[in-house]
């Protein structure tokens, strides 16, 4: 009895404790580290850059997470499992923990991050919005993905119980951005009248788009600057007039409507649903006849799925500049516009190859030189404008 209660405490206490203190520590760590090797004193851009690795701490974190509750060793020592050896479902004993872990986990990660990232950036916010912004982050990224691994577990059972939590991981998804968004404070407000919602019109009936609403977005604590397309409406926020001037506004507004004339809102759950689909099928029909291959396929199970949606989301960014580049004819413009919204969002500026694997929007550096490509502009003319506008500091 009293050894079951001392598992217990271990089980409720201890291992979350243990779990807790990683992220953390490998956040300040690495932390450190970007400010020890610096050559210069840029703590914002090191930030950033560091910033940048954020999913790929997360996706480490949940893939040692779940092969350690697979190989069960060590967590036996603190867990005390009950239920069947070979079984990670909902409802056996001991799985709530496959769940609660790994989220507080990140829970703590995020919130960390965030104090950090506003020490540094000077920027303040409430306790209230950082719970919230690290609920919104977890549902549209980390709760898909360890959706996605208790569904692999199953698939490779031959369990076809895995195909649900692949549908639910595609869902949370695509549904966990949407989440994301209103955590921090997204409201839309649909417009009746006014020079956006004639500019915008003017837009989309030139790109031959019919928009069934415009919506403005309050910027409010999130501090939110930016622009968005959900099938055929657009939405901005109120910010964005005081980070762009009228042509990089054209632009925005005509990179959004692309979206919308090229639908990429249903290709996109198209595409998740295919790439999901097939993945799910390919692992089921593989089962328990991976043998030694198991952990690759595991791993290769989890993020292939996730780098071919992010990959598809990339690309329709690449067609969305590249179709309004093509109606406001003024690369220019729509690389400055680039620039000032991915300076007010403190986006990451240069490319990270491995992360940005799993990030839906190609980094500034690429798109701007895919702007500049479609737009006949030479590489000097490039590097000039990055120069001018402090985008990229000598850039060559
Ligand atoms: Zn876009």
């Amino acid at each position: 009895m009293l050894i079951e209660f001392g598992a217990r405490l271990l089980h409720w206490a201890a291992l979350p404790a243990v779990l807790l203190a990683t992220p953390s520590l490998l956040s300040i760590f690495a932390f450190v580290a970007a400010r020890t090797h610096a050559t210069n004193d840029q703590p914002r851009a090191q930030w950033i850059e560091y910033r940048s690795w954020d999913r790929i701490i997360q996706i480490m974190l949940l893939v040692v997470w779940w092969l350690l509750w697979d190989f069960r060793g060590p967590l036996s020592i603190v867990i005390p499992f009950n239920g069947a050896k070979d079984s990670t479902t909902l409802f056996d004993s001991g799985a709530p923990a496959f769940w609660y872990l790994p989220v507080s986990a990140i829970f703590l990660y995020l919130v960390v991050s965030s104090y950090l990232g506003t020490a540094i950036l000077r920027r303040k916010r409430g306790i209230g919005l950082r719970i919230s912004h690290a609920i919104g982050r977890i549902v549209s990224f980390a709760a898909p993905l360890i959706l996605l691994e208790a569904g692999i577990d199953e698939l490779l059972k031959r369990n076809a119980w895995g195909f649900l939590y692949f549908a639910g991981a595609a869902a949370a998804w695509r549904i966990g951005a949407i989440v994301a968004l209103f955590a921090v404070g997204f409201r839309l407000n649909s417009l009746k009248s006014g020079e956006t919602l004639g500019r915008a019109r003017r837009i989309a009936h030139q790109m031959g788009v019919k928009l069934r609403h415009v919506f403005m977005v309050p910027a409010g604590r999130g501090r939110l600057t930016n622009a968005y397309s959900m099938g055929d409406a657009i939405a901005v926020t109120d910010s964005l007039g005081q980070h762009l001037t009228r042509d990089q506004l054209e632009f925005t507004i005509a990179h959004e409507v692309a979206h919308c004339q090229r639908k990429h809102g249903r290709t996109t759950v198209r595409s998740g649903l295919l790439i999901f689909g097939v993945s799910a099928a390919v692992l089921f029909a593989i089962g328990p006849q991976a043998g030694p291959m198991r952990i690759p396929l595991q791993i290769l199970g989890l993020l292939t799925p996730v780098a071919a949606a992010e990959w598809i989301s990339r690309r329709n960014e690449y067609e969305a500049d590249r179709v309004a580049v093509e109606f406001t004819k003024e690369p220019e413009s729509a690389i400055r516009a680039l620039g000032n919204l991915s300076c007010a969002a403190d986006a990451p500026m240069r490319p990270n190859p491995i992360a940005d694997v799993f990030e839906g929007h190609p980094c500034l550096l690429y798109r701007v030189r895919a702007i500049a490509h479609a737009g006949r502009l030479s590489q000097e003319r490039l590097s000039d404008i990055l120069r001018e506008a402090q985008i990229i500091e000598a850039e060559s």
